[in-house]
């Protein structure tokens, strides 16, 4: 009687000790840490690739986000290399002892990707794939579930528990902004999210400021908000040349404003 119907394994209730997500290597995301997650919006070539690898070696950062499968909006834009470029993402970051964080889209990727990712991603248009949801509840893989985009905190604690109940408890909750009617940013980064997502759960809560407010010059800003809210990590986009990136350029820092924004983000962690 102690749990709500309508989630209880990824409740508090059922579980108070912070789940941690182990990625192997000594790589983690938990309660009391600060997970640093960055890379473009999309996997462009084995060169783009080696240029993100080489920054984050060089800013102590392991955790590595891309997309080779793409939700565009339009389906005359880029939509990801795919498979192809998986692999050949996997080649480079596996040498260098970098996680790869990627979004999948429908549950016949699943198999094929799954030698090659450490995290799946799923997207905030497939927050409510229930399908999709239950297979990666069978996969020993650790799974990012995003904010859909007009979801409630309630509505993604509901999707949680469709994978936690399926049997993978490897799984992280991260607040993208939802849409709201306001239109001066891409989407409404929902802060308030953080702490009521951490009092309700007990599984770790990332902040993703690129999607959040989609403008480039505010995505620091935001993704200290988002640490002094009670995240566990901030997941940000970065490319080398932003301006020529095939995808989401205008939310995207380049290595010098990610360089200083992964130093701002452990020092105001550590004001916490
Ligand atoms: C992304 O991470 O590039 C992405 C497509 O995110 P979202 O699903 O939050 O829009
Ligand atoms: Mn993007």
């Amino acid at each position: 009687h102690i749990v709500s119907d309508e989630y209880k394994l990824v409740s508090k209730k059922w579980k108070v000790k912070p789940t941690r997500i182990d990625l192997g290597e000594g790589i983690g995301i938990e309660d009391g840490d600060m997970a640093i997650i960055t890379g473009p919006c999309s996997i462009e070539s084995e060169e783009q690739i080696a240029k993100v690898i080489a920054h984050m070696k060089e800013n102590q950062i392991t955790m590595m986000r891309g997309g080779v499968f793409k939700p565009r909006s339009s389906p005359y834009a880029f939509r990801g290399l795919g498979m192809d470029g998986l692999k050949l993402w996997y080649q480079q970051a596996k040498a260098a002892g970098i996680k790869i964080v990627t979004e999948v889209m429908q549950v016949s990727q699943i198999e094929e990707m799954h030698d090659y990712v450490d995290v799946f991603q799923v997207g905030a248009r497939n927050t409510q794939n229930f399908n999709l949801l239950d297979e990666l509840g069978k996969v020993d893989k650790a799974v990012m579930i995003k904010r859909g985009i007009s979801g409630t905190i309630e509505e993604l604690l509901q999707s949680a528990e469709y994978v936690f109940s399926g049997g993978n408890e490897k799984l992280i909750l991260c607040e993208r902004g939802i849409r709201t009617y306001e239109k001066a940013s891409r989407n409404t980064l929902d802060l308030n999210a953080v702490p009521i997502l951490k009092s309700k759960s007990h599984l770790p809560v990332i902040v993703d400021p690129s999607h959040g407010i989609g403008i480039r010059e505010f995505v620091p800003q935001m993704a200290l908000a988002g640490v002094m809210a009670g995240a566990d990590g901030i997941i940000y986009e970065s490319h080398e040349n932003p301006d020529k990136a095939y995808s989401d350029g205008q939310q995207t820092l380049n290595f010098d404003q990610s360089a200083l924004l992964a130093d701002q983000i452990r020092r105001t962690f550590a004001l916490r």
